[in-house]
Formats: C-alpha cells, structure tokens, sequence
C-alpha cells in the first residue's frame, strides 16, 4: 500500500472516516463533502489507482460494489426513488483520490448530462 494514500489510511483506520459499513473487501464512508443528502464512498481495501487499473484477478469486485450500493440505498433509505453510481477516472473524469472508490448519491433528483 503507497503510505500517502489517503483512502488505504482510511480503510486500515489509520486516519478517522464517518463509516457506515465494513468487510473485509469494501469500506464505505460518508463523503466530507456530500454533493448530495446522501453521499457515501464505497472503496474496496485494495488499492487500486483507478477504474484504469482494474484487472481480470478483481473479478467481481464491482459487482460486489453495486450489490453493496443496493444493501446501502434501502439501508439508507433512497432506494426506491433511486440514486447515482459515479467512478471518476483521471484527470478529465475528476478523480481527486488515487485509490479506487464508487461514489452512491441519493436523496435527490440528478441532472444528465453531468457537468
Ligand atoms: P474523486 O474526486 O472521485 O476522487 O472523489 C474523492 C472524494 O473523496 C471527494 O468527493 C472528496 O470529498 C472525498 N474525500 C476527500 N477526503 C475525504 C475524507 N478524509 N473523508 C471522506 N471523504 C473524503
Ligand atoms: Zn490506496
């Protein structure tokens, strides 16, 4: 694990996270800066730089994450009026954090195209 990571200090629990779940593949957080009611980060423990990155030996780690993103929604309470799966990817995509993480928005209606 690269030790400037921010989302591996988080998920080893080096550094504080508001988290809401945890296994021993996938940790999902509340984002700092929720962009929506509900914003939570889902990230496997691996560490994998980005959606560019992911190979045939993670196999089943992203539907992995969709299934926890359902588990979550009804948990939370957004899964019937539904929500929004995000990878950013690189520089053009958005991505801040180096470390592989689906975002799941809820609480509020979405635009498309995305900004
Ligand atoms: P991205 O821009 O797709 O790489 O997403 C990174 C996300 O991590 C952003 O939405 C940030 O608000 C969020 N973030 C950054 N630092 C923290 C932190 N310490 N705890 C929770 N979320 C964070
Ligand atoms: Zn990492």
């Amino acid at each position: 694990m690269p030790p400037d990571c921010l989302f591996c200090r988080i998920v080893s629990g080096e550094l504080p996270s508001a988290q809401v779940y945890s296994d021993e593949s996938i940790v999902a957080i509340r984002d700092i800066s929720p962009q929506a009611p509900t914003h939570l980060l889902l990230i496997p423990r691996k560490h994998i730089a980005s959606a560019r990155e992911v190979g045939p030996e993670d196999k089943g780690l992203i539907s992995d994450v969709c299934a926890l993103a359902a588990e979550l929604a009804m948990r939370h309470g957004v899964a019937e009026d539904g929500y929004r799966l995000v990878i950013n990817v690189g520089r053009n995509g958005g991505q801040t954090v180096d470390h592989l993480h689906v975002h799941m928005l809820g609480g509020r209606p979405m635009a498309w195209p995305p900004g």
